[in-house]
């Protein structure tokens, strides 16, 4: 039940991700430098792993069918195998080695018998029942078989996977090229910090916001500074900053009369569309190329601009990075507060999600709602998502919450 003079969120994601390609462009880095990068190549494994068939327990390695049925069955230790120091040789009926966690099986051997159920007893060991062939081993290849495809193009590579490149033997991987973004602000009332504040001018904020939103994806950055509201001052910075990079973003300038301005100025250089998004806070959207690149011009309200960025401009910078998409996770979970909200637009409001004494997850208001309220933002932990459709919500209903943490 979306206002019909807006556009629905979904719609307008969906219009920019059939506007969106990919950078193209790799490069080869180490692995240390990898952590975060965009995996350009399809990883297969070139050896078995464990590469080895080996125990999983410190015990005796034995033959299965040595195994009594009932009583126990005395073996000869015949040598010791540990890590990096197989036993040289090959176990016979009746015979066992002493084996610890991660040594090679020895030849003939298929079962590992824990240390603590063995009798020792010089060098023979004693055995008894409730034991299963083929137990406590692993076997060459059970994690990844050789040829198998190990990580896919378009993964965020992670700790874990440059581990397991690492347990491979890659020192490098074929990586794709850093987006570049350049982002300016726009306002006459807007100082930087530093400067002195005449009456009506405040700093601007959302340059930081945006470097650091940018900065967690692992952008490379441009910070072109504050432009004032003249229109030569505005087509100088675009075209500059579509000179040198993939994507450009502005905040401010989205109230109506500010708006004709720049479309007025956007027009005679590129192809921009200017939206009204079924979404609060952040209505207003511009969204087109300049030459080959992307423009996104967010709305000034330093929440409003947030919430834009998170929910429409990160998913085309991850789509623009060759990432695969991944949505981000989205809990139910109790609200304990009650929330205002009128039908029509999707609301992203703020809040607290915590863990009670039992464990259990609930939200509550991060307070303050307004689009020009940075303390509740930052006191938040997650967006509390309300549909179009929401009139409000009473204390003790289920809401869907998006952590923070998921964003990035
Ligand atoms: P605008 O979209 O330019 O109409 O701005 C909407 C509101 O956001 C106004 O109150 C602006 O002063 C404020 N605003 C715009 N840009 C910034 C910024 N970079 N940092 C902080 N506040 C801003
Ligand atoms: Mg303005």
């Amino acid at each position: 039940m979306t206002h019909p003079s807006l556009l629905s969120l979904d719609e307008a994601l969906s219009r920019i991700k059939s506007a969106v390609q990919p950078i193209t462009g790799n490069e080869r880095i180490v692995l240390n430098a990898a952590l975060g990068r965009t995996l350009a190549e399809e990883i297969l494994s070139p050896v078995d792993v464990p590469a080895h068939t080996n125990s999983a327990m410190d015990g005796y390695a034995v033959i299965g069918s040595d195994l009594p049925t009932e009583g126990r069955v005395s073996l000869n230790v015949i040598g010791t195998s540990s890590a990096g120091h197989p036993f040289d040789g090959k176990l016979q009926p009746g015979q066992t080695v002493r084996i610890m966690t991660g040594a090679m099986l020895p030849q003939g051997a298929d079962t590992v018998i824990m240390q603590e159920q063995v009798e020792r007893d010089g060098e023979i060991a004693h055995i008894g029942t409730g034991h299963k062939p083929g137990q406590h081993v692993r076997h060459a290849g059970e994690d990844l078989a050789t040829g198998q495809p190990v990580l896919k193009p378009g993964r965020k590579l992670t700790p874990a996977d440059l581990g397991s490149l690492a347990s491979l033997g890659f020192g490098e991987v074929s990586v794709k090229r850093r987006l570049r973004v350049a982002f300016f602000s726009t306002g006459d009332e807007l100082r930087s910090i530093g400067e002195p504040l005449a009456e009506g001018e405040i700093y601007d904020s959302n340059r930081y916001t945006l470097h650091a939103m940018l900065t967690r994806l692992g952008i490379e950055l441009v910070d072109m500074g504050v432009i004032r509201d003249r229109r030569e001052a505005i087509k100088q910075a675009f075209l500059d900053a579509a000179a040198i990079a993939d994507t450009v973003i502005t905040s401010g300038g989205a109230s109506v009369g500010e708006a004709d301005y720049i479309s007025e100025t956007l027009a005679k250089l590129g192809q921009v569309d200017f939206w009204k998004i079924a979404i609060k806070p952040g209505k207003p959207l511009a969204f087109g190329t300049v030459g080959g690149t992307l423009f996104f011009g967010l709305p000034g309200n330093p929440v409003s601009a947030m919430v834009t960025f998170y929910q429409i401009v990160q998913p085309a910078l991850l789509q623009q990075m060759g990432q695969n998409d991944t949505t981000p996770l989205r809990l139910r979970v109790p609200c304990t507060t009650d929330l205002k909200k009128r039908p029509g637009r999707t609301e992203f409001q703020r809040g607290m999600l915590q863990q009670d004494q039992n464990g259990n997850l609930t939200v509550s208001s991060s307070g303050a709602q307004g689009s020009h309220i940075l303390s509740s933002m930052s006191r938040a932990n997650c967006f509390i998502v309300l549909p179009a459709e929401s009139a409000g919500v009473r204390a003790g209903e289920q809401v869907e919450v998006q952590p923070f943490s998921e964003l990035i």
